[in-house]
């Protein structure tokens, strides 16, 4: 079977960052699962759907229609029913209904087999908050990234100003709050490290020192 590395965590760790610069130095496969959780919540506000409709979600979720894929330039981009989606994806208000979304059992049951599919010779770097609990329980390597509240914070809203989007510093501590405690408490794959997951505080490190630190992990 194709190997697989997972990197967990909560948002603003520098997992995304992470994982896409280790997928590229490996030459692997990514997968970044929040964004399916942003594609269905962005589907869902679109067709004006009830955060809370169960039923409705975890249908839009199976019939999801999203391609991810390179443009002429060699960029990755995301189409969602045909049509390239940009920074929309990225926004707070998406974020916030992925989260929402994310806590409903039939929608996370619909999207396994999406993720599981991306594995694909010679590996796959897998990006999320069940990667190694519940997507790819038998990663030979899985990461626990985290960092404190404030600096993921910082880096939030470095990342927004950076993509010309509009950011607050309080607002998006008080959101990281808000989404870090629904990701945890949530009944279905709640955001916890697995058992033999490695737990790496970038508070203090940079993306180089953090990427090292998992390729040496990945040689052991
Ligand atoms: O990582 P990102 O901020 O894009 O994820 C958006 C939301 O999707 C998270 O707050 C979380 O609730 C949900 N998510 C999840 N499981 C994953 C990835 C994301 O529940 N594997």
């Amino acid at each position: 079977s194709v190997p697989v590395i997972t990197i967990d965590g909560p948002g603003g760790s520098g997992k995304g960052t992470v994982s896409r610069l280790l997928a590229e130095r490996l030459g692997w496969s990514f997968l970044d699962s929040g964004a399916l959780y942003r594609l269905v919540a962005l589907a869902a506000l679109r067709r004006e759907l009830p955060l809370d409709d169960a039923d409705a979600l975890a249908e839009l979720a199976r019939g999801l229609d999203v391609r991810f894929e390179l443009d002429g330039a060699g960029e990755s981009r995301t189409l969602l029913d045909g049509e390239v989606v940009a920074s929309e994806l990225r926004t707070e208000a998406c974020g916030e209904a992925a989260s929402r979304v994310a806590a409903i059992p039939a929608v996370r049951e619909a999207l396994l087999a999406r993720q599981r599919d991306f594995q694909s010779p010679p590996g796959l770097v897998a990006d999320g908050r069940d990667m190694g609990t519940v997507v790819f329980p038998h990663a030979p390597l899985k990461i626990f990234l985290t960092a404190s509240r404030e600096e993921r914070a910082r880096r939030r809203f470095k990342q927004l100003k950076e993509q010309g989007l509009s950011a607050n510093l309080q607002n998006l501590l008080r959101e990281l709050a808000e989404r870090d405690r629904r990701d945890s408490e949530r009944a279905v794959a709640p955001l916890r490290p697995a058992e033999d997951a490695l737990e790496v505080d970038s508070t203090d490190m940079g993306i180089d020192a953090v990427l090292t630190e998992i390729v040496q992990a990945a040689r052991q």
